[in-house]
This record gives structure tokens, C-alpha cells and sequence, in this order.
């Protein structure tokens, strides 16, 4: 993995040493050699190379360059760009072309950045593994014999295989920094509401974030910055500025939960990884808070009840009509809607829009999707009073390293309770990452998480620096 940073790369083009042309061949020579990982399932290698061409004329000239002139991203499947492709990684979005561009990925472009393909994940983004899309499985960067995460799995592979400098994926309970986790990549959630979500497809929308992949902070937290901010088209972003003065000090205060690091499913080297780590940090003058939080066994159910609930909204409207896939089969009205879903859309995805449409039905609704949004409000008063006594809440981001391809496919439950760690900065909406923590002894890579209060991503970024110094020293 190449771990040049942006500045590193801006100050070779400068200096002439490295040209925007040719840093786009070597991302499309190393998309080549990963081609079995299945990571890209659209590469724009020839616009690339043009753009490429462009910004080097610029460069030359001494024109004035955005900030992120250099930076070469890849995007996930479910993140609109105007004429181009975009499919969630399901039949029903067939050949389906944006007709706009997303405001976060156009914020980057407008700065500069080059978008080298589209990333596999996920169908709708519902998933773990990277498992549940049309186009097959992303394997592992680390161990190809092994999931990649999801759902934004092929975005941490892409960054990883050092394919591209920084990836855009989707985090709804957890899809960016998960396969962070898993192949030994930084992946960082914002707030809830922080970057707008206009021109991403929905899944859940009360929780649905564009994050970022990387392997170096500083490009992570820049690229964060950069997409920040309100906007027109969407009624949730908001306009909490980015240089808040919580300031941190020289003695952190970490709040560390008793039922996350007592956890039955706790691997032993995150266990034991994640306790040493909080060792040093004690040893480095910090303070290290040990809290109850009784709520987590509810989390999971809390998440997949209202996830559930919003995607089977938001998939109404895949009809077989206005987008994409339209069965042969149909000769009705209703029989077009019927087939053109039935065929569209994957196992998984099926699964989640009957889950979601019982939860709402009449009968059911009070006992499941009400008491769901009850468990979040109390999830919610309970983290905000921990962030208000402390700096941050800190823990491992998964309790397990990857799954072999295929091991979890006659078991959906499992998969979903693996998400017990993620889903909680979803429901509460605040900002998390994750980085890369240590190694099983099979060299699985695995991360830890530090999440802060909704709209401080600019300490998040400085305590994640703490972090990655104290693991790295
Ligand atoms: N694994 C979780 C789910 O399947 C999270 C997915 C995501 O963040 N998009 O819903």
C-alpha cells in the first residue's frame, strides 16, 4: 500500500518530478493488477487521462489550481455524476444515468479532484460483506479468501490496493468505516446532516452520510471539509461551521464502555489490542473513563427496525417505470411493477423492503417502529450526556476481523449483530472514524473508533491524530 499523502504528491507536481498523467497511469496500471479483487465496476480511464491532461496544461501555465489538484478519487456506486452511470449495485438501476451531479462530489470536483471509477458495494448499501451485489463479491485487500466490509467494501479496497488517493463511500450504520476496518484503511463518518445527501441514493435517510476512505488523516479530514457545508437541495445539511472551538486539551478524557469491551463476540487481539491502547493512553497523562451503557443490546434492533422501515419508502420507487430495469414479462400496469421489482432487486434487499413494509403496517407499528424511534431518543439523551462529560467515546469498530467469502451467507442475523459497534453514531448522528488498530495473528487487520459530539469533526480529526500517534509510537 502506498501511503503518499496529497501534499506529497502536489509537491512532486510542482517540482515537476510527477505529472497528473502520470500519476493517473500508475492508478490505472495498480487497477490492472487488482482487477480479481473485483473493486472498480466502472473505471473512466479515458476521461481520466484527459482531465489528467488538462490540469498538467494548468499546471504549467501556473494557473491558479484548486485545492485538491492531484487527488484522485474513486466513488461509490450509489454517488450521482452527471452522465454517468450510476446502479447501487442492482439490476433494477440497470444502464441508469445520472442526469446531475451529487453537492458533495461536486464541491471536490470543483477543487480539482479527478474521479478515476466507480466502486462496487453493496445493493442499495445494504449489507456487510460487499456480498449482496449484481456484480459479485470485492474481496479483501488483505486476504482475498475474505469479505472486504460493507457495504462501501470495494472503496476501502480501492484505497488500499492504492487504486486512487481517497475513496467516497456511504455510512448509514457503519458501511465506511467497517471495511476501514477490515483492510487496514482510515474511514471517517461526519455528523448527521453535515454534507449534504443530494444526489446520493437513499437507503435510510434519517441516517445515510457520504464518508471518506484514505490511508493519511489529513487527506480524510480534508476531503470531509471540503464536501461540508448547507445546501439548497438538501433540507437536512446543515450550517453548523467546521472551525468550532471545542478545543481539546493536552489531557484527553476517553470514555470507554464496560459491555463493548466485555462483549461475548470480542475477538481476543481487539480485546487485548484495544486494553493495551487504553493502557498507553493512561500511561501519556489522559483519562480513561470507564462507563455502563445497559442500552447496546437494543441497538442492532433499533437500527435494522428503522433502516428497514425508511428503505422500503425509499425503494418505492424503483417501479419499473422511471428508472431503470422493466420486465419483458409485463402486461399490466401492475404486473410491470411486480416483475420489473421481483426481477430487479437482490435477496437482501427483498428481505429488508418486507421487514420494513411489516414494521410500518398498521397492526405492528406502535409495538416495533415507534419503539424503535424511543429506543434511539434514549440511545441519543444517553450518548450526549457521555459526550458531555468526556472528550470522546472510544472502541474497537468491529468485534471481529473479515469473514471468509460465503460464511455468513446462511445467516443474516449474524451479519446484522456484527454491526453492534457501527451503528451507534448512526443513530445518534455523530461524528465517528476509524483507524487502523492491529493485526490478528493471521495478519487480519482490524480498527478502533472514536466518535465526539454531533457537528465537532475538526476535534474528532485532532483526536484521531492523538490516537494514531499513540498507536504508531
Ligand atoms: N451493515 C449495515 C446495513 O447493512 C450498514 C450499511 C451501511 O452503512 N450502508 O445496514
Amino acid at each position: 500500500m502506498d501511503k503518499r499523502s496529497l501534499s506529497d504528491i502536489q509537491a512532486d507536481l510542482k517540482s515537476g518530478n510527477l505529472t497528473v498523467s502520470g500519476l493517473v497511469d500508475h492508478y490505472l496500471e495498480k487497477i490492472e493488477e487488482s482487477a480479481e479483487l473485483n473493486i472498480f465496476v466502472e473505471v473512466f480511464a479515458q476521461e481520466a487521462k484527459q482531465q489528467a491532461d488538462a490540469l498538467d496544461a494548468k499546471i504549467k501555465a501556473g494557473k491558479s489550481l484548486g485545492t485538491l489538484y492531484g487527488a484522485i478519487i474513486s466513488i461509490k456506486d450509489v454517488i450521482c455524476y452527471k452522465d454517468h452511470k450510476v446502479t447501487a449495485a442492482s439490476k433494477v438501476l440497470d444502464n441508469f444515468e445520472s442526469k446531475f451531479t451529487a453537492t458533495a462530489l461536486q464541491r471536490l470536483l470543483d477543487e480539482d479532484a479527478i474521479v478515476i471509477g466507480r466502486t462496487n458495494c453493496d445493493e442499495f448499501a445494504m449489507g456487510s460483506s460487499n456480498e449482496n451485489s449484481v456484480y459479485g463479491a470485492t474481496k479483501n485487500g488483505v486476504d482475498p479468501e475474505r469479505v472486504a466490509g460493507g457495504s462501501s467494501g470495494a472503496a476501502a479496497v480501492s484505497v488500499q490496493q492504492d487504486t486512487c488517493l481517497l475513496a467516497l463511500g456511504t455510512d448509514t450504520g457503519g458501511s465506511v468505516r467497517q471495511p476501514a476496518a477490515f483492510n487496514g484503511v482510515i474511514g471517517m463518518k461526519p455528523s448527521y446532516g453535515r454534507i449534504s445527501r443530494y444526489g446520493l441514493i437513499a437507503y435510510g435517510s434519517s441516517f445515510d452520510q457520504i464518508g471518506v476512505l484514505g490511508t493519511q488523516l489529513d487527506d480524510v479530514y480534508s476531503c470531509i471539509e471540503i464536501m461540508s457545508g448547507p445546501d439548497d437541495m438538501d433540507a437536512t445539511s446543515h450550517t453548523a461551521p467546521l472551525d468550532d472551538t471545542q478545543s481539546i486539551s493536552s489531557t484527553i478524557q476517553f470514555a470507554v464502555i464496560d459491555e463493548v469491551m466485555n462483549h461475548e463476540k470480542l475477538h481476543e487481539s481487539i480485546k487485548l489490542s484495544s486494553a493495551n491502547l487504553l493502557k498507553t493512553l493512561t500511561t501519556d497523562g489522559h483519562t480513561v473513563n470507564n462507563i455502563q451503557f445497559p442500552l447496546l443490546k437494543y441497538l442492532v434492533p433499533a437500527y435494522y427496525v428503522l433502516t428497514t422501515a425508511e428503505a422500503s419508502s425509499n425503494l418505492g420507487r424503483y417501479d419499473g417505470i422511471r428508472y431503470g430495469h422493466r420486465s419483458e414479462k409485463s402486461n399490466s400496469i401492475d404486473s410491470i411493477f411486480q416483475e420489473s421489482r421481483k426481477e430487479g432487486f437482490g435477496h437482501e434487499v427483498k428481505r429488508r423492503i418486507m421487514l420494513g413494509t411489516f414494521v410500518l403496517s398498521s397492526g405492528y407499528y406502535d409495538a416495533y417502529y415507534t419503539k424503535a424511534q424511543k429506543v434511539r431518543r434514549l440511545v441519543t439523551e444517553h450518548i450526549q450526556k457521555i459526550l458531555d462529560e468526556n472528550d470522546c467515546l472510544i472502541m474497537p469498530t468491529t468485534t471481529d476481523v473479515a469473514w471468509k467469502i460465503g460464511a455468513l451467507n446462511d445467516d443474516p442475523v449474524a451479519v446484522y449483530l456484527s454491526d453492534v459497534y457501527t451503528v451507534l453514531a448512526n443513530l445518534v448522528g455523530i461524528p465517528a472514524v476509524s483507524i487502523p488498530l492491529g493485526k490478528d495473528d493471521s495478519g487480519n487487520p482490524y480498527g478502533i473508533q472514536v466518535m465526539s459530539k454531533a457537528f465537532s469533526e475538526k476535534k474528532l480529526y485532532h483526536l484521531a491524530n492523538v490516537l494514531e500517534n499513540t498507536i504508531n509510537h
